[in-house]
């Protein structure tokens, strides 16, 4: 290595140094059994002591050694984007004729940068115009500096050179053994990993080799690189994609690289970009499809095992086929997954948040429009109760001033009956039916009346309730309607068990309800009909049974028939005349001393109403 001390020993650059130096060196490497001696220092200056360095490297060749010794042919003007592979005359520069006709053969020492400014590319090939008389092919195709030097190293002449060298569809052979990748510009892209001080070349400084400070048998065997490094007065350095952390490197470690690639034959190429889409793309694919099933953290987890899994098959491919694949772009393709699986999440979550909010909000709407409906519906209720109120007390007005004038007609009625209306001198038989029915008309008006004010005296709650024996009720209407029934001819019972309980009642509405019971039965039976009636306990309560054998009740009249003014409709009953009040008193009654009322019924078979009150537990006071 021409380094910093060597500089500041010999001169500023190398072209100032005296060629005594390289003459010593050649000595010094040859007298070691260096088997070849590259130069990465051009020599196209004639100098003082040119001879004496033609001297030292014909010494070399003959000596024991045969040091064989590589100077180099660089292009001028070969700029990045100029990798063509014939150089004219003007543009390279070659050592002096003097030394060309002493070394063994020339070497292109440049490599070309991408775009990048980094060097991947390596000239393995050039043509270039003859310099000699013998203007063979052979002759004006020039090998990269690395090429050229292991040739020499494995000590093949020139001229055997063409016999060796095989180029093939996308590489080129050396030997028959060793074979680099080229593209086709004829470019190959070498091997940077072998970084000095580390791993397999050694460097030693130009200056401690001429000074005695290295022993010679260090070069026994070996090609030995002359040229710049460690100086901070050259520029011959480049950006390299695989060297210590991405460091530039001086020309002349690339070719060493260069040359180490070809001996330890590690040369590789890079895949196709087709190669790696592909793969990239499968591996993309793959974890994304993985991942999409987990949680973060073992996505990352995962990624870094899919990681290290892609490391290990890029370096065994490497290692078997020299095959580069982009470490980079597939440690990528591991993570970008990741990274799109974390961002999906977070897109979706906040279009969940968000629909979420959306959803609150409408249901807040709603609730709001719900309570507004609420508020209406209790106005509108308030009114129905206004409405409600109004209704009773008309009811009540009409019943109270109905109640009067009808009382007249039929007091004054029935005195005409009785006074004159079957006598004919006074009246016509006609205009004595017309009277009956007038008196009769407006007893069936007056029970409507009646009956319409019972339950709304029921209803306001205006009752007064005092112990009084079930058995002495029950059989009062039950007598009463003995005696109506006779029409009919009817058979009424009655069953009572003993010991009855009192209930708690008042005695004119119950009268009222078990009489619209009974009173029903005998309605709704035809002639030569059955009645009983029953009075038992039943655990607490005390029931009354009405059961008939009369027309019965179909299932729809059943569920309806205890609301007011409902009557059922049937051919057999339809000449019945009622109001459908009847029953709805006799549940209001009952309900108003806590009992309960029901019905089984078949049609043509007959019906049992049941109600059950419950027994007074009271103990009766003295004036009761
Ligand atoms: P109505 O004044 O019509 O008798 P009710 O409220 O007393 O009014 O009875 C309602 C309807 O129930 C009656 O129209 C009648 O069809 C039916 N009903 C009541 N009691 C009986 C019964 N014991 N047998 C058959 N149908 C009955």
């Amino acid at each position: 290595a021409i380094d910093n001390a060597s500089l500041a020993a010999y001169g500023r650059t190398t072209s100032e140094w005296s060629r005594l130096h390289f003459a010593k060196l050649m000595d010094i490497v040859s007298s070691g059994v260096a088997r070849v001696v590259g130069f990465d220092i051009l020599f196209s200056e004639a100098t003082a002591y040119d001879g004496a360095f033609i001297t030292a490297l014909q010494n070399a060749r003959q000596s024991e050694a045969r040091t064989r010794v590589i100077m180099p042919i660089a292009g001028l003007d070969m700029g990045e984007a100029d990798v063509s592979q014939t150089l004219t005359y003007s543009a390279v520069i070659t050592p002096q004729r003097a030394f060309l006709e002493v070394i063994d053969n020339l070497g292109f020492v440049n490599a070309y940068p991408d775009n990048d400014r980094t060097v991947r590319r390596y000239m393995s090939r050039a043509l270039y115009p003859c310099i000699g008389e013998d203007c063979t092919e052979a002759n004006q195709t020039g090998y990269s500096f690395a090429i050229a030097t292991y040739l020499a190293y494995l000590r093949i002449p020139a001229l055997a050179i063409p016999q060796v060298i095989r180029p093939d569809d996308g590489g080129l052979w050396i030997t028959e053994e060793r074979r680099i990748a080229v593209d086709d510009n004829g470019l190959w892209l070498p091997n940077f990993f072998s970084v000095p001080d580390e791993t397999v070349f050694t460097v030693v400084s130009f200056v401690d080799v001429l000074e005695g400070r290295i022993d010679p048998a260090l070069f026994a065997d070996k090609a030995v690189m002359v040229g710049v490094m460690n100086s901070t007065g050259s520029a011959d350095v480049y950006h390299v994609p695989t060297s210590q952390a991405g460091a530039r490197m001086f020309g002349v470690e690339i070719h060493a690289n260069a040359f180490e690639s070809i001996f330890w034959n590690v040369s590789y190429r890079e895949a196709s970009a087709m190669t790696e889409i592909m793969l990239i793309s499968v591996i993309a694919l793959t974890s994304s499809l993985i991942y999409a099933h987990l949680r973060w953290w073992w996505m990352w987890v995962l990624g870094a095992v899919l990681g290290v899994l892609w490391a290990i098959i890029a370096i065994l491919r490497f290692d078997t086929t020299g095959e580069m694949l982009s470490l980079f772009l597939m440690l990528l393709a591991v993570v970008l997954p990741i990274m799109g699986n974390m961002l999906l999440d977070i897109v979706t979550e906040t279009i969940r948040r968000e629909r979420t909010e959306a959803q609150l909000k409408a249901e807040q709407d709603l609730s709001a429009l719900r309570l507004v409906m609420i508020e209406e519906k209790d106005q509108q209720n308030q009114t129905l109760a206004e409405l409600s109120m109004l209704k009773t007390q008309m009811i009540r007005m009409a019943s109270h001033d109905l109640k009067n004038p009808l009382g007249i007609i039929i007091t004054y009625g029935s005195l005409i009956q009785e006074d004159v209306a079957y006598d004919p001198s006074v009246m016509k038989p006609d205009h004595a039916r017309f009277i009956d029915s007038m008196v009769k008309s407006a007893h069936d008006m007056l029970t409507i009346i009646e009956e319409i004010l019972n339950l709304e005296q029921l209803r306001s709650g205006n009752i007064k309730k005092d112990p009084l024996a079930i058995n002495y009720v029950v059989s009062a209407v039950v007598a009463q309607n003995q005696m109506e029934s006779v029409d009919k001819n009817h058979t009424i019972t009655l069953t009572m068990a003993e010991n009855l309980p009192l209930v708690l009642a008042d005695y004119r509405q119950l009268f009222q309800a078990i009489t619209n019971l009974v009173g029903n039965a005998v309605k709704y039976t035809p002639e030569n009909g059955k009645i009983d009636v029953r009075v038992k306990m039943n655990g607490d309560m005390l029931r009354i049974e009405i059961q008939d054998n009369g027309y019965g009740i179909s299932e729809e009249g059943q569920k309806n028939l205890f609301k007011e003014f409902y009557r059922v409709r049937s051919a057999k009953t339809a000449h019945i005349q009622g109001t459908g009040l009847g029953l709805s008193l006799v549940k209001a009654v009952i309900e108003a001393h806590n009992g309960k009322i029901w019905v089984e019924s078949a049609e043509g078979v007959g019906s049992t109403f049941f109600v059950e009150l419950p027994k007074f537990e009271g103990t009766l006071s003295d004036d009761a």
